[in-house]
């Protein structure tokens, strides 16, 4: 922990501490944490960062802010395969706000211990509001989920459904909607189980076309979906009923749900493996040898892509 006083220093340590975990090795409170890997397995390693009203409004509840931040990249372990085992959150704070770091700290451990997952170091900076968390997961070697394996003639799936988060963005007013945006539920559970069945994988987080659009540069191959297969929650279909209006939402991103590639005899049992988990696998369309995604009607006309995804440096 550096730039903070001493009673920052004591505040801060005292939301973040928590019981040593039997899956970490050595966690807070040297200069690193040791991990020993199972045999047999790899580590899988990402990072991902939310800045206050790029990532989420200013006022946004600490507690949203701090499973958020973890969900995040419990999605991008999910979409590896990986199962999810510790984190490391470095936080940029414009002050050492009591409530503010208590309501994080509830939200960041609601979702880490759900998940089994172990704090095991971080650092603190004054600055403005920002949220930089690290996790680790471990895979059985060579079976990750990797973007560059779907092949021609592949399914293409979707789980849960898609445009509750942008749905919620654009201020449609829904507790349900609402909860996929500020507490979205990382498919660890699916992912693990879809090592088996899929080629490739990715999270959606971008929106479905931006993120299917990295599998197959990553697999040199392209994608046809058909906008009438893109699954839309119950809470959705009632809330936004012109279809063009839906779709939009249904291609903003921040869905936080598996994209998957799988080789058509392996859909079955897929479907079967995510329901026995609770969590629905829908067909959206079909990996082509011509690059680029692209979004047709059920009788096949192109559709205009006027929203295909987040942009970070636009
Ligand atoms: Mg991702």
């Amino acid at each position: 922990l550096t730039e903070q006083g001493v009673d920052e220093f004591a505040l801060i340590q005292r939301y973040f501490q928590r019981p040593a975990q039997p899956t970490v090795a050595l966690g807070i409170g040297d200069d690193a944490a040791l991990i020993d890997p199972p045999a047999g397995h790899q580590l899988a390693i990402c990072t991902d960062t939310l800045v206050a009203g790029r990532h989420f409004a200013p006022d946004a509840a600490g507690f949203d802010i701090g499973w958020k931040s973890l969900a995040v990249n419990l999605s991008d372990l999910a979409a590896m395969g990986a199962k999810p085992q510790s984190a490391l959150l470095a936080l940029t704070l414009p002050e050492a706000d009591a409530s503010w770091l208590k309501a994080f700290s509830e939200g960041f451990f609601a979702l880490a211990e759900a998940h089994g997952v172990a704090l095991i170091g971080g650092d603190t900076t004054r600055g403005p509001l920002s949220i930089t968390v690290t996790a680790i997961g471990m895979v059985p070697s060579g079976r990750a989920l990797r973007r560059d394996g779907a092949r021609v003639g592949d399914m293409v799936c979707v789980t849960g459904t898609l445009g509750d988060a942008a749905a919620a963005l654009s201020g449609i007013d829904s507790v349900a909607m609402a909860m996929r945006l500020h507490r979205p539920e990382p498919r660890v559970a699916a992912g693990a189980l879809l090592r088996e069945h899929a080629s490739a994988a990715i999270d959606v987080s971008d929106g479905l076309l931006a993120d299917l659009g990295h599998v197959c540069a990553a697999s040199n191959v392209g994608a046809d979906l058909r906008d009438d297969l893109l699954p839309a929650s119950e809470a959705l279909l009632a809330a936004v009923p012109d279809a063009g209006i839906r779709l939009r939402h249904q291609l903003g991103g921040d869905d936080y749900e598996l994209c998957l590639c799988l080789p058509p005899d392996n859909v079955t049992a897929a479907i079967e493996a995510l329901a026995a988990v609770g969590v629905p696998l829908h067909v959206i369309g079909r990996v082509a040898a011509e690059p680029g995604v692209r979004l047709r009607t059920a009788d096949g006309t192109l559709m205009p892509q006027a929203h295909s995804g987040y942009k970070h440096f636009e």
